[in-house]
């Protein structure tokens, strides 16, 4: 049914690869259930019905036990709120999302989702009640409907283009040659990263998690294609719990919180208009983050006069 193009053997390399990346990973898990590295304890329920609330409590990880990653990192993201998480680069934001998805646990510390620690419920139950929207979606070797589905397996072709018009992708797809019998994916039309992207929202739209992660792609995309997909990251985010390991200025204006996230310590946190007061990390972030953009608006409009 699905079609990788991967050699089966080289799965535990690529799983490997993806954990790295959150790319597809809930697309991956399901065929590869032996790699997991935590089993469900005995008995464990499925995580009950709730409004989303994620909590980290004093959380501390690391992938070796002689490396410390996360050194006691807690926060509280309220039922229907979004937290941006920003810092440098190896800083721990990605680890943070794939605790949360539970790839591996804590070594102290707990990860709640309505009361509930992710280590007492059953796995599936946890990834079903999480949407992830990565950088870098990895499209099935199957039909563009195929690839927009798989976010919930039997949906109707009037729920696949529902979900398809919300991450603006709709239209897209009625251009292409065969519509949404196109085949997609290495073997058969590339898409754009962009594109791909909003394949990635329509897919996590027709799941309807609680919580949402999203990765926000670190390259520039054009401003229309940025604009769009900001769109469609605002609908599905919209009432749910939302982390977003944020790249872009707009995204973290927006948030209800933003946590600065250096050597897997909480170095600050606030709110937009708080931490701009606060004049510390974020503040320098933002203004050298503002420069840049603008430095590049002006190089563009400057080659657009030449
Ligand atoms: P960020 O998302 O902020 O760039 P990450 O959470 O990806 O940071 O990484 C935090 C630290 O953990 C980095 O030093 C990185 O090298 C390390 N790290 C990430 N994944 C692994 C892994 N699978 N094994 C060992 N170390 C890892």
């Amino acid at each position: 049914l699905i079609q990788l193009y991967i050699p089966l053997n080289f799965l535990g390399f690529v799983y490997r690869e993806i954990k790295q990346s959150l790319v597809d990973m809930e697309a991956m898990f399901r065929l590869m259930r032996e790699e997991r590295e935590v089993a469900d304890a005995p008995g464990a329920p499925p995580l009950a019905a709730g409004p989303g609330e994620v909590r980290f409590e004093d959380v501390r990880f690391g992938y070796r036990p002689d490396r410390e990653i996360l050194h006691g990192v807690s926060f509280a993201v309220p039922p229907g709120r979004t937290l941006a998480i920003v810092g440098p680069t190896g800083a721990g934001k990605s680890t943070i999302s794939r605790l949360l998805f539970r790839f591996y646990d804590a070594t102290a510390g707990r990860i709640l989702i309505d009361g509930q620690d992710v280590r007492a419920v059953q796995q599936d139950s946890l990834r079903a009640a999480i949407g992830v929207v990565p950088q870098d979606t990895v499209l099935f070797n199957d039909t563009i409907r195929y690839n927009i589905a798989y976010g919930r397996p039997g949906a109707t072709q009037a729920e696949i283009e529902q979900a398809a018009r919300l991450a603006q992708v709709h239209d897209f797809v009625l251009r292409l040659p065969q519509g949404y019998d196109t085949m997609v994916g290495e073997r058969g039309l590339k898409l754009s990263g962009g594109e791909k992207q909003r394949v990635a929202i329509a897919r996590t739209i027709l799941k309807d998690p609680r919580i949402l992660i999203l990765d926000e792609a670190t390259s520039a995309l054009d401003t229309r294609t940025e604009q769009e997909i900001q769109s469609a990251l605002r609908t599905v985010s919209r009432d749910r719990t939302t982390l977003v390991i944020a790249h872009r200025l707009s995204t973290v204006v927006e948030a209800d919180e933003i946590i600065v996230l250096q050597e897997g310590k909480v170095a600050e946190r606030g709110n937009h208009a708080s931490l701009m007061r606060a004049d510390g990390l974020y503040a320098a972030m933002w203004r050298r983050q503002s420069e840049a953009v603008a430095a590049a608006e002006a190089a563009a409009a400057a080659a657009a006069e030449a």
